[in-house]
Formats: C-alpha cells, structure tokens, sequence
C-alpha cells in the first residue's frame, strides 16, 4: 500500500465533523484529536517549527534547501469534515482492480455507486477505489489533501537531493462551516504564497470563485381578525412573496451555471405579523456582484414606500470575494501548476468555483491561494469516493510544484 493511501485511511478513521453555529474554534473538540496526530507525526518526520494552536490550526515548516533564495510556497488543507453527513466510523471500502461496473457499498441497505450516475466512474477501471459503506461520508474532502501534503513532507524531508524552497504547511479546523480562514495566522504561517489542495477530480485547479453576500429579510406585518381587517391587514407573508417576486425569476441556483450568478431564498418563515427571508447572493464579476445587491435593496425600498416605512428590513453583509482579483498579479501560481500536470501527464480543468474557498479568503489576507485538486469525487456524502492512484499523483504534483518554484529565484 502506498504511503498516501496508508495515511489517507488512518486519517479518516477519525471522526472530525465540524458543527454549524458553533460559538467556539474549532467548532467542535473532536478536530483537535487529529490535529495532535498530524502535530506528532510531523515533529517525528522531521519539520521543523511545528505546532498546533488553541483553535486547532497545525503549522509546520520544511526549510528550503536550495542554494538561491526562492519565495516560500505554503500548502493547506481542512482536517474537519462537513456537517451535512455523518462522519462517525467511517469503514473505508478498498476496491481493487476495479473492473469499471457498479460499486456495491451496502448490501444489506442495498446502497450503491453506480456507473449510470456517476458516468466518470468507469473511466477509473483497473485502479483502486476507496469507497464509503454507504453509512458514512468518506471525508477525502479533506483528509485527501491531508495526507497528500503529509506524504510530499516526509518525501521532501527523506529526499534531500530534490531541491526547493522553504515549504510551509498548514492544517486547518472548520472550514466547512465557513471558518477555516477566522484564525489563520497568515504571517506566522511565513508564506508568501500557498495552494489549498482541497478540490475534487485530478487536473482541477481553481483561481476564480464567487463574490458572496448573505441577504437577511425581516418583514413587519399587522395582523388583525381576519373578518374586520379590511383597510388595517398587513400580511408580512404576501410582502415577503411580492419581495422574492421581484427578483430575477431566472438568476436562480436551478437556472444558472459557469459565470452566471444567482440570488438564493435559503430559508422562509414568518406569519401574518412577521415574516424572514434568508438570501445567499452569488456573481463571479464584481460589478454584477454590486448590481444585485443594489436590486436586492431597491426592492426593500420600494416595498417600503408601498406598505409604509420600517415594513422591510434588508440587510446585506459581504461574505467574500472573488479570489481572481488577489491572484491576477501571482499568476505564475496558475502557470506553475498547470505545467506541473502536464509534465506529470494530468491533463488540467481550469473552472470557475461556485462557491467559495478558504484560500479565496486567505487570497483577502494577504496570502494569494488558488486550490489544487485532491483526486476526490461527490464529496458530503455516502457517494463520496477517491481512486489511490490520483492521491499518488497529487502527491507527485506537490512535489514537483514545490521544487519547480526553484526556477522563481
Ligand atoms: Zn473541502
């Protein structure tokens, strides 16, 4: 078994589920279990400079060794697993040798991966898979970035022949409830630029995402008996449904794809008297971005010169912003990598993320951090999968980027 799989397997044996609303970091106590682990394991391989926070953000460093000085290159990833799915006694299924048809994970529960779903799967034959047991998610999102990075430490700390920079690295708690950037000491962390290897399918790599803003309604109605309301009635719930009404039927999540953006009614509530509307708003270009949460207000407003002031409250607060902006003047990162792939024959998939990153934020912080691909598929749930083959290749490509950053100097 290769050294990635071996800890890729170890790794996921431990349960590390973050929590949504949490007051404290980590989200939850469990993160920091795994933390020491990988704290330990690092110490003992050698890094230098390695140590775990209150929070349960792991940092470590390998020195460079070249003889020019070279900027100092960081990888990340997540150590927690997302909420939306069980991460308790993950019981990894090997599939060796696949032979390109339908995956059983559960008999009993008569669960399956199948071809007709998830056409890429055949594309895979002859390869090992790593599978759920259909009870659980997998959590190569992010373990797999874990174990990649911790496999491309010890090879760069037990091959001193391969030159390269100083090479940062830094383990993160609760990214997947929005916070794994909170407490990222960024200048401790000594980096002048970073990946996070955090994506799905091998080849993918990412510098564009969304600019995103949460959108909170708060519609005050006046209830009154029905049978004597006529002229006194206001019904919060028909404001909040004029509210969404006036919103582009067709910039929705359901209708849009690539570059298009969206507004999305997350959540709704209410009754006669009050009545909450929770958006998420979503456009990869700034302007548009600005537009919408322009037409999200001016709607609030004209409701209000409707129904009389303080009937809707908006609120819009920006959650963050598209990293392409903080990665225009690093594009070498993007050149970098994408030669890498090729010359490691992984052929790149260059896309927009719809959706955000920790490096997008950390991009905000001073520290440029597209997202390199992990191998994994259908990440957050039972379906979640990761051939060892492309977490040996990944590990290759973190390899190779960190000694191809030599010709930088
Ligand atoms: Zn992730």
């Amino acid at each position: 078994m290769s050294e990635v799989m071996e800890r890729f397997l170890r790794y996921v044996s431990y349960d590390t589920q973050s929590e949504d609303d949490a007051e404290e970091m980590p989200s939850t106590k469990k993160q920091l279990v795994l933390g020491k682990l990988l704290r330990d394991e690092l110490k003992q391989m050698g890094a230098e400079n390695v140590r775990m926070d209150e929070h349960g953000y792991v940092y470590a460093a390998i020195p460079g060794n070249a003889q020019k000085p070279v900027p100092a290159l960081g990888f990340i990833a997540h150590m927690d697993t997302a909420p939306a799915f069980s991460g308790t006694g993950v019981k990894p299924q090997i599939v060796e040798n696949y032979d390109g048809s339908d995956i059983c994970l559960n008999r009993e529960l008569d669960i399956w991966l199948r071809t007709k779903e998830f056409p890429e799967l055949s594309g895979y034959a002859g390869q090992t898979l790593i599978t759920t047991d259909g009870t659980t998610l997998l959590g190569a999102d992010d373990k797999a970035g874990v174990a990649e990075i911790m496999t491309m430490a010890s090879y760069l700390l037990n091959h001193p022949e391969t030159e390269h920079g100083p090479v940062l690295i830094a383990f993160t708690p609760d990214e997947e409830v929005g916070r794994g950037a909170d407490l990222f000491d960024v200048k401790g962390f000594g980096a002048d630029v970073a990946y996070t290897v955090d994506g799905g399918a091998l080849g993918e790599l990412e510098y564009e995402n969304f600019n995103a803003a949460s959108g909170k309604v708060v519609i005050h109605g006046c209830n009154i008996h029905p049978g004597t309301a006529k002229g006194k009635m206001k019904n919060a719930l028909l404001v909040a449904m004029e509210f969404e009404a006036m919103l582009p039927s067709d910039e929705k999540p359901m209708y849009t794809e690539g570059y298009e953006g969206f507004f999305h009614l997350d959540s709704m509530s209410g009754c006669v008297e009050e009545a909450k509307m929770d958006y998420i708003i979503r456009d990869h270009d700034k302007k548009k971005f600005e537009a919408k949460k322009v037409l999200f207000s001016q709607a609030a407003a004209y409701l209000n010169h409707k129904y009389g002031e303080g009937t809707v409250e908006a609120v819009v607060t920006d959650s963050y912003y598209n990293m392409k902006e903080k990665i225009a003047s690093h594009m070498y990162l993007i050149d970098k990598a994408k030669a890498c792939m090729e010359k490691l024959g992984i052929t790149p998939i260059i896309t927009p993320i719809r959706g955000g990153t920790d490096g997008a934020r950390l991009s905000y912080m001073g520290l440029p951090c597209p997202n390199l691909c992990t191998g994994g598929h259908n990440f957050h749930g039972k379906y979640e999968y990761i051939p060892a083959e492309s977490m040996e290749k990944v590990t290759r490509l973190l390899v190779e980027i960190a000694s191809s950053f030599v010709d930088l100097a």
